[in-house]
């Protein structure tokens, strides 16, 4: 492992804190050392109150922010005697903890310093930096891994026993940390959980922790134990209506709909398919606090049922020897291990899948070092269900209040690149929604760049290409719930007497035969969607209301309203609902140019402004306006409707 200090980098950090800043990036950007909020880093500053009296303030991480991109305004400034003082206390609560430390924070609006910050303030070091290596994971999770650890490092660091984190562990620390240091103590490991480095000075304190990251990856190295490959083998053909039945099972047990990310890259392939699985993957995971978002272990294969009874007999196991009474959280699976999906996240917002999946990534690797140093040992699942059920991580994750309406679900919106298709995804993403934009325009790629959502180029009259379409919705987010028919042409104005076959053709390859396809792709996804499937087709006025000039698109889609009817009809016992919104007079989108509107408005002897509102209540009907009612109609107030079609158009006088 190299430092990756940089001095002109380091230039750009103002003062002590900005240096402190500056290191805890640098630890973030190893995701070998800390992942997705893990880690904490502090500095010791002497500080001159309002009266002018000096004062030691630990600035130390606070809790919800992430390494790699923190700011001096994510570290909590506490008052360092008092909170060193409370490590010398027989006992204290972690909701005594929780308010001693609020209530000694000096900065009014400072997030909550870290569960690990009296162990900050008992190291006498100005800079503290802890990470959750996986190199030194993997050394103290395989046999006498104390042993190997003291041996490993000797005087340089400090070793102490797994103890959850907390006032025990500072407590504990408290009183070993003077009786194991020495003058070469540069660090200290806990076993099955992580390592400190400190110093006077930042850049020493971290490199100290690339040093001792580094010794263990040499450790591992000299033993054969380092670069772990797994058994290749040829990646089974991705089905993506086993992807999303296993969605739909574990949102079940979980009684909320989840989203699920598949990955069969060769690694976890390999993994899934290890001689050694069944056991391997079963003990717990690589570092306590992985657990809140992944459960401790994954699921083997696809049985919902055999995984949430086992996790209830592991929730009784524990909770009948817990010091409090405890609620059973959801017994549904988080991770999945599969031969033929290789590994399955599952979680409420994209963001989280990516997370489970990055986690589980290491612990492939820390598993696998360990097994080749002799055997994985992982904690025992007492120690795993104290962090799971504590109340102070509980407390994160209820934070937040009720998420958006559509958390956990998958929106797939056609000719999403522009206009209604566009507007259409904000709306979607706004209520929580994953989403997939589809659209021949290369743009749709890079719409929004977040991880909620992905954008897919693709030719919808291509049936090959909205078949890879569907297999990508689902490896990303497990599945369909919501799908928008929005694509479509407006082929040029002319008479049926001078009308092209080529135009009509057009028309009805995109605004029929498309939308043929992509149902077709996607009945079998939205059949399994945990809350029932949903499915709004942008229709058009011109269905009740043909207009002359525009024979093609009128009957392509006339001939739309009767598909998605019958559709209506076809799929209600699969309880998925099919209803059509007919806009009029959109003109924000790309079809219509400042010119086009000019020269129609006077065609019709109006003013652009009058021929924009040219309807019953002469107002602007917007994009918005469209996608806002399509996101509705897959909401709860519609969730009794079905076949039904309603106008977005201001009031058309001829159809009153
Ligand atoms: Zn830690």
């Amino acid at each position: 492992m190299k430092s990756l200090w940089n001095d002109a980098e380091a230039a750009q950090y103002a003062g002590p804190l900005g240096l402190r800043v500056y290191t805890s990036r640098l630890l973030g950007r190893d995701k070998s050392l800390v992942l997705h909020g893990g880690g904490n880093t502090s500095v010791k500053l002497r500080e001159q109150n309002l009266f002018g009296d000096e004062e030691e303030v630990l600035y130390v991480k606070g809790s919800g922010w992430d390494m790699e991109t923190i700011e001096a305004a994510g570290f909590a400034p506490v008052q360092l005697a008092y909170v060193r003082r409370l490590a010398s206390l027989p006992a204290l609560s972690d909701p005594q903890m929780v308010n001693e430390l609020a209530t000694h924070t000096l900065r009014a609006g400072a997030p909550a310093p870290s569960v690990e910050t009296i162990l900050h303030a008992i190291l006498p070091h100005k800079y503290v930096d802890h990470t959750h290596a996986d190199a030194v994971l993997s050394v103290s999770n395989a046999p006498d891994g104390e042993a190997r650890v003291r041996d490993l490092y000797g005087d340089k660091a400090v070793v102490i026993p797994y103890i959850m984190a907390g006032f025990d562990l500072a407590a504990h620390c408290a009183r070993e940390f003077p009786r194991q240091a020495n003058k070469g103590t540069a660090g200290m490991v806990l076993l099955s959980h992580g390592v400190f480095s400190f110093a006077e000075d930042a850049r020493e304190s971290y490199e100290l922790m690339i040093e001792l990251v580094s010794m263990a990856e040499k450790y591992l190295a000299a033993k054969k134990a380092w670069s772990i490959g797994v058994p290749e083998a040829p990646a089974a053909r991705f089905k993506r209506e086993d992807a999303a039945q296993l969605r739909r099972d574990v949102s079940h047990a979980a009684g909320l709909p989840l989203l699920c990310r598949c990955n069969d890259a060769p690694r976890f392939l390999g993994f899934a398919r290890h001689p050694d699985v069944a056991r391997i993957s079963q003990g717990g995971p690589a570092t306590p606090d992985h657990v809140i978002r992944t459960k401790p272990v994954p699921m083997l294969g696809r049985d919902v049922g055999a995984f949430s009874k086992a996790y209830r007999a592991y929730f009784e196991r524990n909770a009948a020897t817990a010091k409090a009474p405890k609620t059973m959280l959801d017994p549904a699976p988080r991770m999945a291990l599969d031969p033929e999906l290789g590994f399955a996240a599952f979680a409420r917002t994209a963001k989280d899948t990516r997370i489970v999946e990055d986690l589980y990534e290491h612990t492939i690797d820390v598993i696998l070092r360990a097994e080749a140093l002799g055997g994985w040992r992982a904690l025992e699942d007492r120690h795993t269900f104290d962090i799971e059920y504590w109340d102070l991580e509980q407390a994160k994750l209820r934070k937040g209040g009720s998420p958006p309406p559509f958390t956990g679900q998958v929106a797939v919106i056609t000719g999403a690149a522009s206009g209604i298709g566009k507007a259409c995804v904000e709306a979607f993403l706004a209520r929580g929604a994953a989403v997939v934009g589809l659209d021949r325009n290369p743009a749709a790629e890079s719409l929004f760049k977040r991880p909620d959502y992905l954008g897919v180029v693709c030719d919808l009259t291509d049936a090959a290409a909205v078949d890879a379409a569907a297999d990508a919705a689902t490896r990303r987010f497990g599945g369909t719930d919501m799908l928008v028919l929005n694509a479509g042409v407006f082929p040029s104005s002319a008479p049926i007497q001078s009308l092209t076959r080529e135009a009509w053709r057009s028309a009805m390859a995109v605004n029929v035969e498309a939308n043929l396809l992509v149902m077709q792709a996607f009945q079998p996804l939205l059949r399994l969607a945990p809350r029932s499937g949903r499915v709004v087709v942008i229709g058009s006025k011109n269905v009740p209301a043909p207009g002359p000039g525009a024979a093609a698109y009128s009957a392509s889609k006339a001939a739309l309203n009767q598909l998605a009817r019958v559709a209506a009809l076809e799929w209600a016992k699969d309880g998925i609902r099919v209803n059509t919104i007919h806009p009029n007079a959109v003109y924000d989108t790309a079809l219509w140019t400042e010119e086009l509107l000019a020269s129609r408005a006077k065609a019709y002897n109006m003013t652009v402004e009058q021929y924009r509102k040219n309807n019953l209540l002469r107002i602007e009907v917007s994009s918005k306006d469209v996608a806002e009612l399509a996101a509705e109609m897959c909401g709860p107030l519609f969730d009794k409707t079905t076949a039904a079609q309603v106008p977005v158009d201001g009031g058309t006088e001829k159809l009153v």
